[in-house]
């Protein structure tokens, strides 16, 4: 075992400290106990990071049109083809599509590269998908992209508004601060404002389950309220702001009155009067909103709508105070410091200010620095399908699969003269459409910096070696830089020498004018940097005193725009642009779930995180699913007007009607046909460019098939002759659930056939050729092979002990007896679907418990079983289960 190492979690925008321990038998993670943001609690996902470090899918060598090459040919046909087409159409002819999983220094590198020496703004990155609307709204309000508030405000203010956020699933750890903060002190209340009613709404003292897109009403309507109940904070507003009136008369004239309000974003009346006055009493109120405001087409006015109320109540840069924009990617807060996104500079720098580009240039020694905008993400695969930018270097993202209109994008590289790829792995959506693949570092293998949604810079550390031929993404660029000719200021060593970089850039003609300073980190040594501490900015030179306390930002009431005054923004509500029709009767709504973190590349490859929800699916209300002539736990097909996909039904409980969710995960390794992107409305918002994911219509319809079934089996089975598949990977096996409309003549040899099975083989079957019925079983030396079961109904056996068989030697005669019933003859040997990933229980455990132990609530479950004990991100689901079962008891 070597040292452990402490890092950062590489997904969600928490931004946990990880320490992680290599050792014979793998990576042994751990939280880390001395990080602020999580203090040694890791939700699933970071908890099972150690399952997703296998070798297993990496693109370990350079390619070049599919044949592997050494580095110096892949880096010189990219730099070639990007001088080529510079040379023939001009530096807006290429761009770079870079990733919030990107570490700051990979970022500040690309971003000088494209900015600085090109001459092009053509940068821009996935984050545009996830919190550009915050971004424009917080430089809007404040002059500058800045979060006033920290995780620990949560833990003493007495009132958090959660809006647009599952914060249950997809921000576990901030969560349960939360949920912690509320048992200490339970006058602590929660409002909940989503249509759906996510597992977050468990500890919700309000829940407002709204209409999409209509945010802007509600908070136009409570800023309202705020005046007419006189909580305007007059000295600070007259000290410190500018614009109230005009915001003031805008909400007004669109929602003056609380009735109004609640009949245009469908909540009772009761609701939103009791949310307002909760609001107007409570001064220390936290308003936390993720992609349910930011991915509309109307996000920044819903961002800048929610900020007003907390200007014109003075309720910011107080403790306990504030808004706080939660990001989902794990750096997209070091994205936008260093200006990776097409519409910003450098260091909080305007690129469209003279004097600020002026300086960066003098800084870098560049060149040239474009004075406008460069395409923003949704622009620039446009831009890419009608041949204007015509060689792009993707990194670290996948946007076949998660962009809007995802068929169109796939079809623009189709066409692009050059599709560089950076990439861990050696296949996905996009690389098969790359000309270039170069072999890129994972988490773990490479170092750097990121900075968390509380403006926490954190280190992310080495503990595996780089396989293969595989480098970081930073001296990927600084390389192609160097054979561009810019080989001087592109000559870094280290990531040290870019982040001293950067800090120094950071504080350039700053003296107070920008937020974001860290020029008090300008100085670090190497070992200062290979040790430092996660460290909240701003750290102004001199300073050093981050640390994990707030710094008072905000709080002199000083903001940064030019007379460092605030500014209210007159937001006129607009709903989303699509609207249900007849053909499209229902509003499509994608997301997170619980245990998959974006395209799956790595969440997707540990079987925890695979068990809780393995399927791709869309929930809907059962009364929809009625009128759709859909059925529950069956395949359908879910249609827009930019195209289709087949996921299986549910119904949570947790859908409004008239509203399906399916979540963006799935892609082309793990489905035959779920990319939700492809079906997503390709409108954007006006400011921020940014998708609206949340509101588009659709309609639902039954997929017909004529049978269906799943294989379990020790190997990936490459399933022919069916028309839908869907894999996942558990414990010592592979799942694949299928469906045909084709019935092969002969069952048995069509199965032998998938399964690859010998004329011999130790093969059990059964047939029922009335009821269409079709089971096999492989075994070589009694221990399971492979199985498959397959009916024309969805009728067909639970997995769970099916796929516990795979984690035996060998089967014993009863095992064996029982192969292709499907179930155990002892009941109690199957343990069901998962419900808490951390321990792997399942619900039929859970059941069997509650029945024999009289347990009552889930701190009991938790001790009996484990089960919601480690992450507590499962606690909703037992909470909901101890629910069904009373509500059951009492009929
Ligand atoms: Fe990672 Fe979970 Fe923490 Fe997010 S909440 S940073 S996914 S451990």
């Amino acid at each position: 075992m070597t040292a452990p190492v402490r890092t950062t979690c590489p997904y969600c925008g928490v931004g946990c400290g990880v320490v992680a321990t290599p050792g014979a038998d793998g990576v042994g993670i751990s939280g880390d106990t001395a990080h602020p943001a999580n203090f040694g609690r890791l939700c699933s996902k970071g908890s099972a990071l150690g399952e997703t470090l296998s070798l297993e899918g990496r693109l370990l060598k350079p390619r070049v049109l599919g044949r592997e090459c050494g580095w110096d040919e892949a880096l010189d046909v990219v730099a070639q083809g990007f001088a080529r087409t510079i040379a023939a159409h001009g530096p807006d002819s290429v761009a770079f599509y870079v990733s919030g999983q990107f570490l700051t220094e990979d970022y500040y590198v690309a971003n000088k590269l494209m900015k600085g020496y090109i001459g092009s703004a053509n940068i821009d990155t996935n984050s545009r998908l996830c919190m550009s609307s915050a971004t424009a709204a917080h430089v809007r309000a404040f002059g500058e992209d800045v979060v006033p508030v920290s995780y620990a405000d949560l833990e003493i203010a007495d009132l958090i508004v959660l809006v647009g956020s599952n914060t249950a699933w997809c921000h576990p750890v901030v969560f349960q601060r939360i949920v912690k903060a509320k048992e200490q002190r339970p006058q602590l209340k929660i409002v909940v404002i989503d249509p759906r009613r996510t597992p977050t709404c468990d500890i919700a003292d309000l829940h407002l389950p709204l209409h999409a897109g209509t945010d802007v009403w509600l908070w136009n309507g409570l800023l309202v309220y705020l005046q007419q109940h006189g909580m305007e904070d007059r000295a600070f507003i007259d000290a410190h702001t500018l614009g109230v009136s005009q915001a003031l008369t805008t909400a007004e004239n669109t929602a003056g009155a609380v009735e109004a309000v609640a009949r245009r974003c469908g909540v009772e009346p009761g609701a939103v009067a009791e949310f307002y006055r909760l609001f107007a009493r409570t001064p220390r109120v936290v308003t936390l909103f993720s992609q349910g405001v930011n991915q509309s087409s109307s996000g920044t006015d819903k961002a800048s709508s929610i900020i007003n109320c907390h200007l014109l109540t003075g309720r910011i840069g107080r403790p306990g105070a504030g808004p706080l924009s939660i990001t989902g990617q794990p750096n997209a807060m070091g994205g936008r410091e260093v200006g990776g996104m097409a519409n910003m500079l450098a260091a909080h720098m305007d690129i469209e200010r003279a004097d600020q580009r002026r300086a960066v240039q003098s800084f870098w020694g560049s060149p040239h620095i474009p004075d406008k905008p460069g395409l923003k993400a949704f622009d620039l695969f446009d831009a890419i399908h009608a041949g204007r930018v015509k060689a792009v270097w993707i990194a670290a993202t996948n946007p076949v699969v998660s962009m809007p209109n995802a068929n169109r994008v796939r079809a623009a590289l189709q066409k692009c003269e050059l599709v560089v790829v950076s990439d861990c792995l050696a296949q996905n959506d996009t690389l098969a459409h790359a000309h270039v693949a170069l072999p890129a570092a994972a988490w773990g293998e490479k170092e750097g910096s990121v900075t968390n949604s509380e403006r926490c810079i954190s280190r992310q550390r080495i503990f595996l070696p780089a396989p293969g031929e595989s480098k970081p993404d930073w001296w990927m660029f600084c390389q192609v830089a160097k054979r561009l000719g810019f080989g001087a200021a592109f000559a870094y060593e280290s990531t040290h020498e870019i982040f001293v970089e950067h800090a120094r850039l950071s504080a350039l003609d700053n003296d107070g004018a920008r937020a974001f300073d860290i020029g008090g980190l300008a100085s670090l040594s190497t070992a200062e940097y290979a040790a430092l501490a996660p460290v909240r900015w701003p750290v102004r030179a001199g300073s050093r005193d981050g640390g994990t306390a707030p710094p008072p930002l905000l709080s002199d009431g000083q903001f940064y725009h030019p007379d460092r005054r605030a500014r209210f923004v007159a937001t006129v509500p607009r709903g989303p642009r699509g609207s249900v029709d007849e053909e499209y009767p229902l509003v499509l709504n994608t997301g997170r779930i619980r245990d998959q973190w974006h395209t799956m590349s790595r969440s997707g490859k540990s079987p925890r995180l695979m068990a809780h929800l393995p399927e791709p699916f869309v929930d809907m209300h059962p009364q929809d699913a009625l009128l759709c002539g859909v059925r529950i736990g069956e395949l359908v097909r879910v249609v827009t007007r930019w195209g289709a996909m087949v996921a299986r039904l549910r119904s949570s409980g947790e859908m409004p009607r008239r509203m399906i969710f399916v979540p963006m995960h799935w892609n082309s390794t793990h489905a035959a046909d779920a990319r939700v992107g492809a079906l997503v409305n390709p409108v954007v918002d006006p400011v921020s460019g940014e998708p609206e994911f949340k509101h588009t219509p659709a309609r639902v319809a039954p997929f017909v098939v004529a049978w269906q079934g799943f294989i379990l089996s020790r190997r990936p089975v490459s399933v022919v002759d069916v028309t839908w598949w869907s894999m996942a990977r558990g414990v010592q096996f592979f799942r694949q659930e299928i469906a045909g409309r084709r019935v092969p003549g002969d069952w048995s040899a069509w199965a032998r056939r998938q399964l690859e099975a010998e004329a011999d083989a130790d093969w059990l079957e059964y047939i029922d050729q009335s009821t269409g019925v079709y089971r096999a079983a492989h075994l070589i030396d009694d221990r399971l092979e492979a199985c498959l079961f397959l009916s024309p109904r969805p009728d067909l056996p639970p997995r769970a002990w099916l796929s516990s068989l795979f984690a035996k030697a060998s089967i014993d005669a009863g095992d064996r007896a029982a192969l292709l019933t499907g179930v155990p003859a002892d009941a109690s040997a199957d343990m069901g679907a998962v419900v808490c990933s951390c321990f792997g229980v399942g619900r039929n455990t859970i059941d069997a418990a509650i029945d024999k132990f009289s347990l009552g609530t889930a701190r009991e479950i938790g001790q009996k079983l484990r089960a919601g004990t480690n992450c507590g991100s499962c606690l909703p689901e037992l909470k909901a289960m101890l629910k069904e079962r009373a509500a059951r008891a009492a009929v």
